[in-house]
């Protein structure tokens, strides 16, 4: 991507949710603006983001003033003060900002923002947990999915499908997920193909429904 769609983003909360997100986005380029009411956090930020304020979100006149009607992407990253996390969104809202994500902590909070305007509601705290727990099962190495059912996953070559081109495995027709690539020890990723055959050790990169990925990296 280059530097000019690298829009600026402003981010509101700086905590550990907020913090991590504003760091990652300016190392990828953007322009960060980072917003808290903690004088501390604020300082502590001063250096890694383009521009850091001390602030309170909720109060539509200190957003005007930051020229926030200009931003087009908003993260409003706080968890623990729901009417501060409504109200931030709101003001965005009332701003012209499209495009806001907002961390909620429970789906209460999270049925609010969306109807107050959240454009992307998340759940870092319960996504992370599901990822760990998913994880916790050693076949399974990696892990993302897509909304409740579809996941896309790196797990270790279960047994029935070693010594076999994925073909003959039937991998979509028997157990309902498609290999998408294949990692050798030692070598890089390379897209599977009909032929490609699986050896022990192999770790798969698989698309398919939850349960069925589950299923898959379990067989012995
Ligand atoms: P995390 O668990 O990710 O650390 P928290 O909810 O504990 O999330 O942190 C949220 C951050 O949002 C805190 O640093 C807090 O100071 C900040 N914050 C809370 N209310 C406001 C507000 N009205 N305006 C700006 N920042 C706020």
């Amino acid at each position: 991507m280059s530097a000019e769609v690298r829009k600026p983003v402003l981010v509101i909360g700086l905590g550990r949710f907020g913090g991590a997100t504003a760091r990652t986005l300016e190392r990828m380029g953007h322009e960060v603006l980072g917003a808290d009411l903690d004088s501390r956090l604020v300082q502590d930020f001063a250096g890694d983001l383009t521009k850091v304020v001390e602030a309170d979100c909720t109060d539509l006149a200190c957003l005007q003033h930051l020229g926030i009607a200009e931003f087009e992407a908003a993260v409003v990253a706080i968890g623990g003060d729901i009417e501060a996390s409504v109200l931030a969104v709101l003001a965005l809202c009332d701003l012209g900002v499209t495009n806001i994500w907002a961390k909620a902590t429970n789906d209460n909070h999270a049925r609010i923002l969306e109807r107050v305007g959240a454009t992307h509601v998340v759940f870092p705290e319960q996504r992370m947990g599901e990822r760990v727990a998913r994880l916790l099962n050693e076949r399974l190495l990696d892990f993302i999915s897509f909304g409740d059912e579809f996941a896309i996953a790196r797990l270790k070559a279960p047994e029935p499908i070693i010594g076999l081109p994925l073909i003959s495995s039937e991998c979509r027709k028997k157990h309902g997920i498609t290999v998408v690539g294949v990692k050798r020890d030692g070598e890089d990723f390379i897209h599977a193909v009909p032929d490609t055959l699986i050896m022990p050790e192999d770790e798969l990169v698989v698309s398919g429904l939850i349960e069925q990925i589950e299923k898959f990296a379990a067989l012995q």
